[in-house]
């Protein structure tokens, strides 16, 4: 029976008194009735749940406000797909956006609590590996600032990304059980439940009309639930709906067994069902092929169009205005079985003649392509398809065959461009290839820097760049800068305030005023000391958690990202190698002391990796007790690199490795961090290196080694590393020194399959090739650092010339460019 109330008096009442109550009052309120303590019971993460839920409350009604606004005005609205999210923790960043933090952290301090120890006892959400899953975040943050109605659609994997722990020097992964404390931030919805079916077969019919239709029998399904997450914007009333989904039992399902009288089975079966969400597959740029993820994909895939649809249907009886309604992004391949779906959806549900469905699709979908390493790009097999999702493959098989045909038509004759440009990969095993299948299925296909865009179009997906360029397009990727300097760097930020306003949270190419004080000597000086408090602060922090000494006054060098030999960490080691050689040759007159951070996960399958964060503990080992480099030279490898220890990180840190053998990193975002919080980088001209080095000018950035083409024509007429080897003396050193053991002497051969596939095993991202150069851009960067004058305006002028790469330009260019949703403010009564 539906039930009516009229409580519209009370609702506003009740908004009236939260909006004029203290923070701290909603505070105790929460301490109180959600978690039923007082002082003597409340633990110190009962006081940061409190503050969570008390933050919670204010959200709320600008929530509720915001998703009634989308539905009477029934906008267009965007929804991002993303099999990852790397959020991190929520409380300081939600204060930030509600604008009350520092009020906040007054009235806690008032009864005798620290804010910043309070937000220690927040999990880290880490719902994602890397780059992808953080700009996934940031990208949150941005579309709630810009009062765009968006949704950000994921997976409430129970076990985020691992959490990475040393064991002499070896990585070791423990389950990152995030939720084991309850999740202050979530809704779940039980009443948003959809069933999801797997396996079964597909039958045929001929309706009537004339038509085949087809049915989907005898399959599993496990039943997906919602659970929603605020998104506040900055300075404004939006309040954006972030929706996870879990995978639970169906109750059909179960009910066979129970049937039978099998109890014991039904729970097992149950179980099974929600290993979906179980767990997030940790490869980073690597894909794996199990069932289970594939599983995953179309499961996410299922339930969100179920949702995009049940939303649609309240306001629309036909679906003509589906594409004026509904835009959808797909972050990397891992949600293309949308395009399928959709089309099924379409097809088989609804009815909806092929050409019309086909309009709809590619005119909804867009597809963001995130890398051109060949081991990433997604390859499904056939056989697995077609047990897992057999009409889905039905469909692929009748989308490829309408293409291929438009291809022939373009390319008569052209067998081999027909053979490149399929959906199915023929040999030696059928594969479904997801890249493809995406690009089809879309009107837009982006890159995120402008140098890797030119390698989609001109490189991995010529063929579709020739058939339909006026789909691809670049969106340069960007960070948020309410996370990554106003909550993460808040002196600096207050230093930048002081001088030119707070503009700059919302617009930050407000920075450039910050240009004519880059020879300011007051401002300079203040500048530095920002940085030296940071240092000191890491120093401490380091001190206390890693356990090892550093000197603060050296120069913070730091490479953090995910491990991946074509990020070239080991590059870094072979440099921190050869100063430790120079240091024992006494070559150094004027020794610039230096302390070599590291920080990353391996995939836990990826053995050269793994093998590489080893080297880098054991170097650490020797250089850190050695006497000769005391106070002159350390390495740091610091464990467990995640969103709130990048949050350390990147205020303290002075010089940024970015350091990838040209064309192979789609874009990086580390390197924006660090260059807006005024480190300056040493790089290739790689990913989003290009576009930083056109923004801060070529004076303000240490640029080395091979360029893309470069990288082509030396791989293209034969690269050798051993003549690199043979003919640079100090390279040959450092090398010997690592494959003959110096830095592990109980197993000298330990690091040789390392030292191996630099020099036997044809080193892909030539790393030797790079050596020469790498190190005299290192000694570049050690002369600078000498001036600390020169040093510090390089710094403003880098962090002046940030504006570009804040997600609000990246959002608001595929807002307008692609997705066509308008700026919807929200109004408070
Ligand atoms: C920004 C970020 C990344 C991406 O770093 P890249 O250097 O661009 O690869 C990965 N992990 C975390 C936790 C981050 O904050």
């Amino acid at each position: 029976m539906e039930q009516h109330i009229d409580i519209d008096e009370l609702e506003k009442l009740c908004i009236q008194e939260k909006n004029q109550e203290s923070f701290v009052n909603t505070f105790v309120k929460r301490l109180l009735y959600t978690l039923a303590k007082d002082k003597y019971s409340a633990t110190a993460r009962d006081y940061f749940l409190s503050a969570a839920y008390a933050a919670k409350d204010y959200l709320v009604a600008r929530w509720i406000k915001t998703q009634q606004e989308y539905y009477y005005q029934d906008v267009k609205r965007v929804y991002y797909l993303s099999m990852e999210f790397l959020t991190g923790r929520a409380l300081g960043n939600n204060l930030i956006n509600l604008g009350i933090y520092d009020a906040c952290r007054r009235s806690l301090e008032d009864a005798g609590l620290d804010l910043q120890d309070l937000m220690e006892y927040e999990s880290d959400a880490g719902l994602g590996n890397g780059g992808l899953g953080r700009l996934a975040a940031c990208f949150l943050d941005s579309m709630a600032t810009l009062q765009l109605p968006g949704y950000g659609y994921g997976m409430r994997y129970e076990y985020g990304i691992f959490y990475q722990i040393l064991k002499d020097g070896y990585q070791v992964e423990k389950p990152d059980n995030w939720l084991r404390y309850q999740n202050p931030w979530e809704i779940p919805r039980p009443e948003f439940l959809y069933p999801v079916k797997f396996y079964g077969e597909i039958q045929q019919h001929l309706h009537p009309s004339g038509e085949f239709h087809y049915t989907w029998v005898n399959a599993d399904i496990a039943m997906a639930m919602a659970y929603d997450t605020p998104i506040p914007g900055y300075g404004n009333n939006t309040v954006n709906t972030f929706r996870l989904w879990s995978a639970k039992a169906s109750r059909d399902f179960d009910l066979q067994f129970f049937n039978r009288g099998d109890y014991m089975q039904a729970v097992e079966h149950k179980s099974e069902a929600e290993t979906i969400t179980k767990v997030l597959y940790p490869e980073d740029s690597t894909m794996q092929g199990k069932e289970l993820r594939l599983k995953q994909e179309y499961f996410f895939v299922s339930a969100t169009l179920q949702d995009i649809f049940r939303r649609y249907d309240k306001k629309h009886d036909s679906i003509d205005e589906f594409p004026n309604k509904v835009a959808i992004q797909l972050n990397d391949t891992h949600p293309a079985l949308a395009v399928v779906e959709l089309m099924r959806l379409l097809v088989d549900e609804r009815f909806i003649p092929w050409e019309k469905a086909w309009d709809i699709t590619t005119k909804v979908c867009a597809y963001t392509n995130h890398t051109i390493l060949p081991e990433a790009l997604e390859r499904w097999k056939v056989s697995l398809v077609q047990k897992l999702l057999p009409r889905h493959l039905q469909l692929i098989y009748e989308i490829n065959h309408r293409f291929l045909d438009q291809v022939w038509i373009h390319n008569p004759g052209d067998h081999d461009r027909l053979r490149r440009m399929s959906l199915i990969e023929e040999s030696p095993e059928k594969q479904v290839r997801m890249g493809n299948l995406c690009i089809v299925g879309s009107h837009s296909v982006n890159g995120v820097s402008e140098l890797h865009t030119e390698i989609v179009k001109n490189r991995i997906f010529r063929d579709f760049y020739e058939l339909t360029p006026e789909k691809f397009n670049c969106k340069t990727n960007g960070i948020t800068q309410r996370r990554w300097l106003v909550l993460a760097n808040r002196r600096l930020a207050d230093l930048i305030a002081d001088y030119i306003g707070n503009d700059f949270v919302t617009d930050l190419y407000q920075l450039k005023q910050l240009i004519p004080l880059a020879d300011n000597p007051e401002f300079q000086q203040k500048w530095r000391q920002v940085k030296h408090e940071n240092k000191l602060d890491f120093t401490a922090w380091v001190r206390k958690h890693p356990g090892e000494r550093i000197n603060p006054d050296s120069l913070f060098d730091f490479q953090v990202k995910r491990m991946h030999e074509y990020k070239r960490q080991l590059l870094n080691v072979l440099h921190v190698v050869y100063l430790y050689l120079k240091l024992h040759q006494e070559q150094y007159t004027e020794f610039v002391p230096r302390t070599v951070f590291f920080a990353g996960k391996a995939a836990p399958g990826y053995t050269m990796a793994k093998l590489i964060i080893k080297l880098i503990t054991s170097v650490g080992h020797l250089v850190n007790h050695d006497p000769i480099t005391r106070d002159r030279l350390k390495v740091i490898f610091l464990p467990n690199y995640s969103v709130s220890l990048a949050q350390r990180i990147f205020p303290a840190a002075e010089l940024s490795e970015q350091i990838s053998t040209a064309g192979t990193e789609a874009s990086g975002t580390g390197n924006m961090k660090f260059a807006l919080n005024g480190a300056l980088t040493i790089g290739t001209l790689d990913g989003a290196n290009v576009e930083i080095r056109e923004e801060v000018g070529e004076d303000n950035i240490f640029i080395f080694g091979m360029k893309t083409h470069e990288v082509e024509e030396l791989k293209a007429k034969g690269y050798d590393p051993l003549t690199y080897y043979n003919s640079n003396a100090d390279l040959k050193n450092v090398i010997d020194m690592i494959s003959t053991g110096l830095f592990c002497p109980e197993t000298p051969d330990l690091f040789r399959p390392i030292t191996d596939s630099l020099l036997y095993h044809g080193d892909q991202y030539c790393v030797l090739a790079d050596f020469a150069s790498y190190v005299a851009c290192q000694q570049q960067v050690a002369e600078t650092y000498k001036d600390q004058e020169t040093w510090t305006k390089m710094s403003i002028l880098n962090v002046a010339n940030m504006g570009k790469f804040s997600t609000d330009r990246t959002i608001q260019q595929y807002a307008d460019e692609i997705w066509g949703v308008k700026h919807t403010p929200i109004e408070m009564d």
